[in-house]
């Protein structure tokens, strides 16, 4: 019943198990934190081998994505930086050119550590205005890189450790004969063995609470760049002389296109977040069963037992097992495109990333929440995953922003026809499947007219429009993920089944205010839906252990103090050697 997206977690990745580099480490300051991650980036690549290879294999990437999340969240955004963003983009741009080639072989074998280096500080969410520059010169046949003003300084790459030979692609605005030509990417080499390179300069940010990686503030002053490490293909080619040959016509058109592989960036972050969210849920749960407490009529129960557990650990497993599928299947459209993934694809990438990194948001603090305190040490692996959650719903496409823009792309299909609810049994499966379509459908319906009209002002109508799109993807992102976790439990056994009624039945209750004022589901209805779910939930408790290893989190993952099947002995085993043996003296 194992529901997990990349089936190579064990394998070639396992033999790093054994491997000391991977074991958890405590009290390192940020920077030696950071240079573990790098030896531990290093280490994942050689027993990878051709970084080209891992890339072009989407199956193989996610796997190496997702077990490295799960033991370190700064070797994993390495890896996604280097592999998903930097050799990516420069394997799609690159075209016949040998230099370029010899920047790819670098990647490749990881004799420099590839950075991607869009966003600048004034520029985010916005970055199609950036405004560094690479400005032609038919003389010396290279562009001059500059950062005009602070607002244009590269805003968080990892170029902080300038003693990690790097090699990056930035993006710059290409400038010939003071023509603007938009935004291109460039290979440009930021650090070797002796440091930064001249003319680049880069000042470390502070700290991010569980997230070691060396993000810096960095300026590029009049750097050198030969033509040949423009990073043209597909895109558009510059003559010796300085004409610019398009071959997409539009700037926007070019900058999208160089931004390509921030979709592969954002499947590797969305399976990673998974993972962290499979290792929470399989933690929490492993804890909750051994962890006592008080209870009515009682001496001590498993924490376990008690229905509020439950409806948190079994709602975070439920979302967990549903958003695994959605990525899974997200991940086989992607995998079946080797041309590169189609508008269709894009989007469907889009809207899991979205709903998958908020799911697992959710997941991973309720998990951490019902840890108690064991919860807030890193040593217990899930208070580290919060902070990468936090940085997942901004990297690699603002949730709200890219939601926004690929609902607006989506509320334009043709959408089912108008949907009458039909009263049902929210026990039933395919009755939840007809209420959460039912509900994605009219909320569309209702953001496509709110989206038409208007006095011309554009803005106002995106505006008028945005709320009810976003309700309308969010609500796009269940249905798909219930709807897949459904065709899997036809195939499956009855515990899954139970699982995605959980799964259904909170949804319903998150929105049950709109499903009633909508005629759905009657008062009736409403009223029993807290009762539905514990017993649910009672249903549930049963299957637990079953579930739990359907996750098939690797054992080197659970080998954390609450994770075991004693976690007194491991706490003690871990902690209480440090004791001084206690004194006779004292009673
Ligand atoms: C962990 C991490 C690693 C990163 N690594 C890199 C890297 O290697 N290279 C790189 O180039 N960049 C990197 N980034 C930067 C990343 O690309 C940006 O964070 C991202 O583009 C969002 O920009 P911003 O953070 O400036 O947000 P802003 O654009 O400042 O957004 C702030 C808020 O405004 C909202 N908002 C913004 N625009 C809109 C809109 N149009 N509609 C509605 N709401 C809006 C957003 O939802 C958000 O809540 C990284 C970011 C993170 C978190």
């Amino acid at each position: 019943m194992t529901v997990a997206t990349s089936p190579p977690l064990a394998g070639e990745l396992a033999d790093l198990a054994r491997d000391s580099l991977f074991a958890y480490r405590d009290g390192l300051s940020a920077e030696q934190s950071c240079r573990l991650s790098y030896a531990r980036l290093r280490r994942i690549h050689e027993q990878l081998g051709s970084a080209v290879a891992t890339v072009r294999d989407p199956r193989r990437l996610t796997a190496a994505m997702q077990w490295s999340a799960m033991l370190d969240e700064t070797t994993f955004a390495l890896l996604n930086i280097h592999y998903s963003l930097a050799l990516g983009t420069m394997l799609d741009h690159a075209g016949d050119s040998p230099v370029l080639a010899s920047f790819v072989a670098e990647l490749d074998d990881m004799t420099s550590v590839g950075l991607f280096m869009a966003t600048e500080l004034a520029y985010g969410n916005n970055a199609v205005n950036l405004r560094t520059t690479a400005v032609y010169d038919p003389e010396t046949r290279e562009f001059d890189l500059h950062s005009p003003d602070v607002s244009a300084y590269k805003y968080m790459p990892n170029a902080g450790l300038a003693d990690v030979p790097k090699l990056a692609v930035v993006l710059a605005r290409l400038i010939s004969h003071g023509t603007d030509h938009g935004v291109m990417p460039f290979v440009v080499r930021i650090s070797d063995a002796n440091g930064l390179r001249p003319g680049i300069e880069a000042v470390p940010l502070g700290d991010k609470p569980g997230f070691a990686l060396d993000n810096a503030l960095t300026r590029f002053r009049h750097v050198r760049v030969p033509l040949a490490n423009m990073l043209g293909g597909g895109l558009g080619q510059l003559a010796e002389d300085g004409t610019f040959h398009p071959v997409l016509r539009s700037p926007r058109e070019r900058f999208t296109a160089a931004m390509g592989r921030v979709t592969t960036g954002r499947l590797c972050l969305t399976t990673a977040m998974l993972a962290c969210a499979r290792a929470s849920c399989a933690i929490a749960i492993r804890y909750a069963r051994q962890r006592q407490t008080f209870a009515p009529g009682a001496r001590q129960v498993a924490v376990l037992a008690y229905r509020s557990h439950q409806r948190a650990l079994f709602g975070a497993l439920a979302a967990t097992y549903a958003m695994t599928a959605l990525a899974d299947r997200a991940l086989d459209a992607y995998a079946d495109s080797p041309e590169g993934p189609t508008a269709a694809t894009g989007h469907l990438i889009s809207v899991t990333k979205v709903a998958s990194t908020w799911a697992a948001s959710e997941i991973i603090h309720n998990a951490r929440e019902r840890c108690g305190a064991q919860g807030m040490f890193r040593e217990n692996r899930i208070a580290g995953y919060v902070g990468l959650a936090q940085g997942a719903v901004t990297a690699e496409g603002d949730n709200l922003v890219l939601l926004s823009l690929t609902a607006g792309a989506l509320v334009g299909g043709t959408g089912a026809p108008a949907w009458t609810p039909r009263p049902g049994d929210l026990a039933d499966l395919g009755h939840l499947l007809n209420l959460l379509r039912g509900r994605e459908e009219t909320l569309r319906a209702q953001a496509r007219s709110r989206l038409v009209g208007g006095d011309g002002d554009s803005f106002a109508t995106w505006n008028r429009g945005l709320t009810t799109m976003l309700s309308f993807g969010q609500a796009a992102g269940v249905r798909l993920a219930f709807e897949e976790l459904y065709r899997r439990c036809r195939e499956t056994d009855g515990a899954l089944s139970r699982l995605l009624c959980l799964y259904g039945l909170l949804e319903i209750d998150r929105n049950g205010g709109w499903y009633l004022a909508h005629g759905a589901v009657t008062a009736d209805q409403v009223r029993e839906l807290p009762d539905l779910i514990d017993a649910q939930c009672e249903r549930i408790s049963h299957d637990v252990d079953e579930l739990v290893d359907g996750l098939a989190v690797p054992d080197l993952v659970l080998r954390v103090p609450i994770g075991g099947d004693d976690y007194l002995a491991a706490f003690a085993g871990r902690h209480t050697t440090a004791l001084p043996e206690p004194s006779a003296d004292l009673p």
